[in-house]
């Protein structure tokens, strides 16, 4: 097909009488979706940039497959989480494939880590000494898994393979991988697979696995993911963060904990006559555990003491010391056997991120660090991350697509745009095809207090209590912080004819199910449950948020990101906080709404959505809802639904 044809040809496969509706039995048409095709088509078509919010039902997915399967060009589509990457592999585009009856090679490319590692299951087993007995039995599950299955992708293995402590002992990290010179290479499921990526013509991802390969490729580590022709990026809004991430510095407990375990079972396999290295290790071992220990408490997420209190000093000095002893005690050894010469490098680059850390070059980006239990992350994270993504494009003439239900404040898309250093990208801006005028009502009750104000919890749990007993199925209630969720989730506790379900009580997907199920459930949440969660009907029939989800200011890296916005003379909140918060609030309150059939009752308690003047930003930026501000335009709602029930 010609480049100037796959407009046309898109829209057409999406059109009345096409090749999906041909092939899909329940297909709707949908003006957006075909307006969103013929604009990917032409994206493709021209190598140019494009940037497109699509709200929730636009059918986004068949919009940028379409055009992708037809143009013949070489394709990596990304996705924001791996669940969302096996359903698009295994579910819609073998849909799509089929219908347009193109023999694209596909294939799914996941990081390192969700592959079992051959050789580190084969070294768990020599390595028996120390092992649990229920560590012991869920090596054997994945030996038996592993015998049958052919993918090795965990994703399909007992969920014995998840444990804390079994998964680092049967995945390799792009540091501990042995690549070419490992014994197992042969059969390595994660190669296998890259080599599968490497000769399809469309290859799925995820943002986390192409955010560091880009950022590795940097560093002479990466290239997993093949070079393409043209670049489609779902659930676009989450790549600056995820990518800020990724293009900063990290060092993690976890990695120093690994690399003392591996050293350790390296050197009792590949060498064993040194009396002087075990001590060495342990000195790694307890400088990491100092350093936790002068980190404090848990759950902390701050910026980097400047300059840091004596303990903290003391415990990254030593931290360093240790290793750097421990990469020259490896040297040597490096000779003896391929882990013990990985480990030294594992040691040297640990060291050499610990010292970048320390004394970070100008500009490299804020010092912070975060501890969870007796875990700990120290980082350097980028304020700009739109340098390395220009690097990308620049590298070779692609076409991009940028794709997500959120994206843009009331149709502006500056703030990504800037973000990802897009100049003047095509834009395009498609609304929900869903009827939320008749179908939702956006109740937003007078007289509750500021979300900071005493008693908050409080006064929402007596707010919302009768708009759940009202609505005919059950209710989800997002929160912004761990602290008013604990709060409201004991005031409902034993006082509702329903099921209760609390975060933090389950596993996400285990208390989706129970809500799904229950079909009357309250839901409990915070930030993992307002995007990405999909629950249609009546089971989800009442959104309640609690408060506008403007991010914390005392978070270290958006501090010194409205510092330095400020520093530019531009305003912080406008430029930066704002379009954030709007971007968050839009996605929540997509859980709402699912299908052309849901009704739902959103109710937004923060009574600065109507009493501050920005509250105007996010009003307009909502889909455009009935307003109500007293209960009984709630019920009236619901009673309007009974009343179209026909019977
Ligand atoms: S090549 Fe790497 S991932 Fe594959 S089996 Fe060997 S160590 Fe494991």
């Amino acid at each position: 097909m010609t480049p100037e044809a796959l407009p046309e040809a898109a829209r057409a496969a999406l059109g009345n009488g096409g090749d999906l509706a041909r092939a899909l039995s329940g297909f709707t048409p949908r003006q957006a979706q075909q307006d969103m095709g013929a604009a990917v088509g032409e994206a493709l078509a021209d190598n140019a940039s494009l940037v497109v919010e699509a709200g929730t039902g636009t059918g986004k997915t068949f919009a940028y497959l379409i055009p992708a399967l037809l143009s013949g060009k070489r394709v990596v589509v990304s996705t924001g989480t791996r669940t969302l990457q096996d359903q698009l592999f295994h579910r819609d585009l073998p849909l799509v494939r089929d219908a347009l009856r193109v023999p694209t090679r596909i294939a799914l490319l996941k990081g390192r880590t969700n592959y079992l590692c051959l050789h580190r299951l084969d070294m768990a087993d020599e390595a028996a000494g120390g092992r649990s007995a229920v560590q012991h039995d869920a090596l054997q599950q994945v030996r038996r898994w592993a015998a049958e299955n052919g993918s090795g992708d965990l994703a399909e293995a007992p969920s014995a393979a998840r444990r804390t402590d079994v998964r680092p002992r049967i995945t390799a990290t792009a540091e501990s991988c042995l690549g070419g010179q490992c014994p197992r290479f042969a059969d390595c499921h994660f190669y296998e697979a890259r080599r599968r990526a490497q000769e399809a013509d469309l290859v799925v991802v995820n943002h986390h696995l192409l955010l560091a390969d880009w950022a590795l490729r940097e560093s002479g580590w990466g290239e997993v993911v093949p070079e393409a022709d043209v670049w489609i990026l779902d659930e676009a809004h989450q790549l600056p963060e995820t990518a800020a991430r990724f293009f900063g510095l990290g060092i993690t407990g976890r990695q120093l904990r690994d690399l003392t375990r591996d050293a350790t079972e390296a050197y009792q396999r590949e060498a064993g006559d040194q009396p002087g290295f075990p001590a060495r290790v342990a000195r790694v071992a307890d400088a990491t555990e100092a350093l936790r220990d002068a980190l404090g408490e848990a759950d902390q997420r701050a910026a980097w003491p400047q300059p840091p209190g004596p303990a903290v000093r003391a415990g990254l000095d030593d931290l360093k010391t240790a290793l750097y002893d421990l990469a020259l005690a490896l040297a040597p050894l490096g000779e003896r056997g391929l882990e013990l010469a990985r480990c030294q490098q594992r040691a040297e680059r640990l060291y050499q991120a610990l010292q970048q850390f320390d004394e970070p070059e100008p500009g490299q980006g804020v010092p912070w660090f975060e501890t969870q239990g007796r875990g700990f992350w120290l980082r350097l994270t980028p304020l700009d991350v739109s340098g390395p993504f220009r690097n990308r494009r620049d590298a070779a003439p692609a076409a991009w697509v940028f794709t997500s239900a959120t994206l843009a404040m009331k149709g502006d898309f500056e703030h990504f745009s800037q973000r990802l250093g897009l100049d003047e990208p095509r834009t395009l801006c498609l609304d929900s095809p869903f009827d939320y005028e008749r179908n939702a009502l956006l109740y937003t009750p007078q007289g509750l207090p500021e979300p900071n104000a005493p008693g908050y919890a409080a006064a929402l749990v007596a707010m919302a209590r009768p708009v759940i007993e009202a609505a005919p199925g059950g209710a989800f209630l997002l929160f912004t912080s761990y602290r008013v969720l604990r709060e409201a989730a004991e005031a409902l506790a034993g006082t509702l004819d329903r099921p209760l379900l609390v975060q933090g009580a389950a596993a996400q997907h285990e208390l989706l199910a129970r809500f799904r199920d229950a079909g009357n459930a309250v839901l409990l949440g915070t930030a993992s449950f307002w995007e990405g969660v999909d629950v249609r009907g009546a089971a989800l029939s009442t959104l309640i948020i609690d408060r506008l989800p403007f991010a914390s200011p005392a978070d270290p890296v958006l501090q010194a990101r409205i510092q330095a916005t400020e520093a530019e003379g531009r305003s912080a909140f406008r430029h930066l906080q704002l379009p954030h918060a709007v971007i968050t609030l839009k996605q929540g309150v997509g859980r709402l709404i699912r299908h052309a059939e849901d009704r739902g009752v959103l109710v937004i308690a923060d009574p600065r959505l109507t009493r501050r003047g920005y509250g105007k930003v996010f009003l307009r930026s909502l889909p455009p809802m009935r307003r109500a501000d007293a209960l009984e335009d709630v019920l009236a709602f619901w009673q309007e639904g009974a009343d179209e029930i026909p019977g």
